[in-house]
């Protein structure tokens, strides 16, 4: 038996890695990556300069875990439609296998690539915990609400016990004995950013473990400050798979066994399971708004508000942060990234769907599921999203998950000498604080582009109309 094993990006692991294993155990093995001009076509590749470097680390520790086990990376440019099914008959391979993805186009690239190699294409689950699109309501339908969803989550799983790496894999057949090198961020036009964590399997176990070591046992009550390392950061090994969903759920249940902590992060996990099957069912999610009621919803979309936000001059200091860390370092705190979606959406009046292409270029863990569950989550047009009249206010959150400024700080030197009374809302600091620390509103630091009351009424007031609400209730968060 000869297998191709085709790695595509997403699983970027010899651990728990069931397509390669079982291809061990049967034979002969190739291991592909293709590289497909969708993702590394120079004038594509730069759109995603984070992801690409993290994807590139990733694949060179492949090749290299992959050598150590007495075999080779193969890999080939060009569009994997075509490439896929060529290499496997010119090869003579019995099979091919890889990982579902769950993205519409992923999918419609496996149908096409399942028809040309006539049934020898075998895909298998392991993104996920679950596989997507198997938990059902009592009506047989998609879960729409997510404590539902996380309670036939339970019901159905079986603790995952990961796989190790298979210990030493056969040498690659001579017949595919012709690679392409991997490219550098420099070979595809991008600058390599050194804040970007690094890739690869070995680096994902590192932080695994210091996260299990760690931050891990606090995660309930630090997960929401912006301003500390309370989470794991796991979420771009989560994104390309240097580790496994279920090599994630297994060291963290293990070692906290059934505590708060434990509890809390793996809901986190749920959450993703949760999107990625949400997208499964509903593909269309990525072009358009879960609730109907939001279709055709009157964004303003105003560039200069836009470039504000993105550039992390708005005046709310704690969304200007979080703008600059994802521009910095291509990773947003959650609390922050839900601030920020909110802030853009509601009280810019500019479509989620702008925030969520900009978030896909620099973010690391950049991730279509995830990423369009969140934007819509805050936008309010989700799937059990933040109901549209909750309106997060950016000075409060900031008092709250930033209670010192210390984030704010960081990202937004400009505020650096400001006391923590007044960092969340320099504009209501006496002139002689202002003063003492250096910052001249309207120059050194803007004045907020919007004021606070008077966006948040004009949003609910919008909304209302237009998803034929009553007035809005008086929800702030
Ligand atoms: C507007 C917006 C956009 C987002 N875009 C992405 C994205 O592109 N990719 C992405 O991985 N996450 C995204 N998230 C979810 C979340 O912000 C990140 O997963 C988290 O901040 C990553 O940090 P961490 O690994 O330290 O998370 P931890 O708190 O340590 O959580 C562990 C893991 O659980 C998963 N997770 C955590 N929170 C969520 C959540 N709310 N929804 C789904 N899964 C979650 C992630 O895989 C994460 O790595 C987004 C959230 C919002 C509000």
């Amino acid at each position: 038996m000869r297998t191709v094993v085709w790695f595509r990006g997403k699983d970027l692991r010899i651990s728990d890695h069931l397509p390669l294993r079982d291809a061990a155990r049967a034979g002969e093995v190739i291991p592909l990556f293709v590289l497909d001009p969708y993702f590394f076509a120079p004038e594509r590749a730069r759109e995603l300069p984070h992801r690409m470097q993290f994807l590139l680390d990733s694949l060179r520790a492949l090749e290299h875990n992959l050598a150590h086990r007495g075999t080779r990376l193969v890999v080939v440019a060009g569009r994997s439609v075509e490439v896929v099914p060529a290499l496997a008959a010119r090869w003579k391979a019995d099979k091919v296998v890889a990982h579902r993805w769950v993205e519409p186009f992923g999918r419609e690239r496996d149908r096409r690539v399942a028809a040309a190699l006539d049934g020898k294409l075998e895909l298998y689950e392991g993104e996920t915990l679950l596989p997507p699109g198997t938990l059902r309501t009592g009506a047989g339908n998609p879960y729409a609400v997510f404590s539902q969803f996380a309670r036939a989550f339970h019901r159905a799983l079986t603790p995952p016990e990961p796989s190790a790496a298979p210990k030493s894999l056969p040498p690659l057949p001579r017949v595919a004995f012709d690679a392409a090198p991997i490219p550098t961020c420099e070979d595809l036009g991008i600058t390599r950013n050194d804040a970007v964590l690094e890739g690869g399997e070995r680096a994902g176990r590192a932080r695994l473990d210091a996260f299990v070591r760690g931050a891990a046992a606090r995660y309930h009550e630090l997960r929401d400050r912006m301003d500390l390392a309370g989470t794991s950061r796991l979420s771009a090994d989560l994104k390309f798979g240097t580790l496994s969903a279920r090599q994630v759920w297994a060291a963290v249940t293990k070692a906290l066994g059934a505590s708060e902590a434990a509890r809390v992060f793996t809901n986190e996990l749920v959450w993703r399971e949760f999107s990625h099957s949400t997208l499964w069912d509903r593909p269309e999610l990525l072009e358009r708004p879960f609730r109907p009621a939001f279709e055709g919803f009157p964004w303003e979309d105003d560039d200069a508000l836009w470039r504000a936000w993105v550039t992390g001059h708005t005046g709310y200091p704690v969304v200007d942060a979080s703008a600059r860390q994802l521009l910095g370092e291509g990773f947003v705190h959650n609390r922050a990234r839900m601030i920020s979606a909110s802030f853009l959406a509601k009280h810019l009046l500019v479509d989620y769907r702008r925030g969520e292409a900009h978030y896909m270029k620099y973010l690391t863990d950049g991730d279509w599921a995830q990423n369009n569950a969140g934007w819509q989550w805050s936008a309010g047009s989700g799937c059990d999203a933040q109901p549209y009249f909750r309106v997060f206010n950016p000075m409060t959150q900031g008092e709250k998950f930033d209670p010192d400024g210390a984030y704010v700080r960081r990202w937004v030197p400009e505020l650096a000498k400001m006391p923590a009374k007044y960092i969340h809302a320099p504009w209501d600091a006496p002139a002689d604080v202002l003063r003492a620390a250096g910052v001249r509103l309207g120059a050194d630091y803007p004045r907020p582009v919007v004021d606070h009351k008077e966006a948040r009424a004009r949003f609910l007031e919008r909304a209302a109309k237009h998803l034929k609400r009553p007035a809005a209730a008086p929800d702030e968060t």
